[in-house]
């Protein structure tokens, strides 16, 4: 993520749940009330941008013990023993001192978070689609041999390339050993900040890139495809042949790393991603979860379909889909099948997962949604979200940690209020349900 990096995604990814919470700044970043998570990360999948899972708030105010040049030469030990040469170290270095702007991105936590649907207009306005194009008709060589390594559809390449960094306009201009050091330093996360700084000098050790070019978001996401150094070390490639994994400068290398991460995923040549369905009176809203999947066919026989009277394509009746709602019952529904979890991976949100895949769409003059959003409803503000929490808990509809994340076990929780109430358990927070259970 680009200039506009958000702590948001750092968070979301910290906390390994979906967090619902969403950026705002950077039209590439999903929003708050990021519907369900459907995502499970395999464990032999190096995820794009997954950090390990760290409470934020209990230490907002806490100070490093050490030094900076006492974690440097702590570091320094650590790295030698990996295998990184003193000489590179030292260069690498020789210059570094904390980021204070990267703890401040750290640590911010906001108030506002942004509905889906604005979210989506930013992810998929008509500049970035006519770009898109552009650069489709443009690489039209190169995505061809990539298609044939990879087997992934070109148009989701240029997309995920799109969103991450606007087609490599925007790579995040912080040195990526710095922020790292920062982060290792400052210790909330040291080891995951450890583990990718380390990689970043084996990127460098090997040659890649020189530590000046080294660029990329505050968080350590890099160049054009935003890897972080460990997804880089596993997953990005030299398509052109120079001998050099030039994410930042060379195209063809970024749009075949895309690639590669995607067929790693599971992405499923000629598959549809998935599709706007339409749901009959009193369905079982419960069934909108990502844990839950079914065929589409048997979907469909519990009176999903598709709008207008639409069917779905030949040979789609077999395969595994969930019941995506993301902005609750009272908006577009979608069937999402194996390539939007592979999406999913790219970026732990399924608001990303529905941009990138509905961008790609775009790109060909399809992709519109046909239901409309319920604009009427402004998502929870943090504070009303942690409120909700608490009101939850206070009704024996247990949330946990009031942490102001609507992760599993809220969803869960909103879902038997919503039960209890009679309304639709979509499992969707929204400020009836906060208000309701304030008057109770
Ligand atoms: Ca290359």
């Amino acid at each position: 993520m680009p200039f506009c990096i958000s702590h948001r995604k750092y968070l979301r990814q910290l906390y390994a749940a979906p967090c619902f919470v969403l950026l705002v700044a950077c039209v590439v970043e999903p929003t708050t009330s990021d519907a369900q998570s459907l995502q499970t990360l395999p464990a032999n999948t190096t995820p794009a941008k997954v950090a390990p899972a760290v409470p934020i708030a209990e230490h907002l105010d806490a100070q490093p013990v050490r030094t900076f040049e006492q974690w440097r030469a702590d570091f320094r030990k650590q790295a030698l023993a990996a295998g990184i040469e003193p000489d590179l170290f030292d260069r690498v270095f020789a210059d570094i001192s904390p980021d204070m702007n990267v703890l401040r991105a750290d640590r911010s936590q906001p108030e506002f978070s942004r509905p889906v649907w604005e979210y989506l207009d930013g992810a998929l306005s008509e500049l970035r689609v006519r770009r898109g194009q552009v650069l489709l008709s443009q690489y039209a060589d190169t995505l061809t041999a990539i298609e044939q390594r990879y087997g992934v559809d070109r148009r989701a390449v240029v997309a995920f390339w799109g969103l991450e960094s606007n087609f490599g306009s925007f790579q995040g201009n912080k040195s990526v050993i710095r922020s790292l050091a920062t982060l290792g330093y400052e210790g909330r996360r040291e080891r995951f900040a450890n583990e990718q700084l380390l990689a970043a000098l084996q990127i460098l050790q090997q040659g890649d890139i020189t530590p000046e070019k080294m660029l990329g978001s505050w968080a350590g996401a890099m160049g054009q495809t935003q890897f972080i150094p460990t997804t880089y070390n596993t997953l990005a490639v030299d398509f052109d042949g120079d001998g050099r994994r030039d994410i930042w400068g060379t195209p063809a290398d970024a749009l075949a790393s895309i690639a590669h991460y995607l067929q790693i995923s599971g992405w499923r040549k000629d598959q549809p991603w998935g599709f706007e369905v339409e749901l009959p009176d009193n369905f079982d809203y419960l069934l909108a979860d990502g844990t839950v999947r079914k065929s589409v066919a048997e979907w469909r026989q519990l009176g999903v379909k598709l709008p207008n009277g639409a069917s779905v394509a030949p040979g789609t009746d077999p395969l595994s889909a969930a019941l995506l709602l993301p902005a609750g019952h009272r908006g577009p529904g979608f069937l999402v099948l194996d390539n939007f979890q592979a999406a999913v991976r790219y970026n732990n949100s399924s608001s990303y997962a529905l941009a990138a895949n509905l961008l790609s769409e775009r790109f060909a003059g399809a992709g519109l949604i046909i239901r409309d959003w319920p604009k009427d409803e402004v998502p929870l503000k943090r504070s009303e979200r942690m409120e909700l929490q608490n009101l939850l808990s206070q009704n024996n509809f247990a949330v946990g940690n009031a942490d102001g994340i609507i992760g599993t076990a809220t969803r869960k929780a909103i879902r038997a209020a919503q039960l209890s109430f009679g309304w639709p358990a979509d499992g969707y927070p929204t400020l009836q349900l906060l208000e309701t259970l304030r008057n109770r």
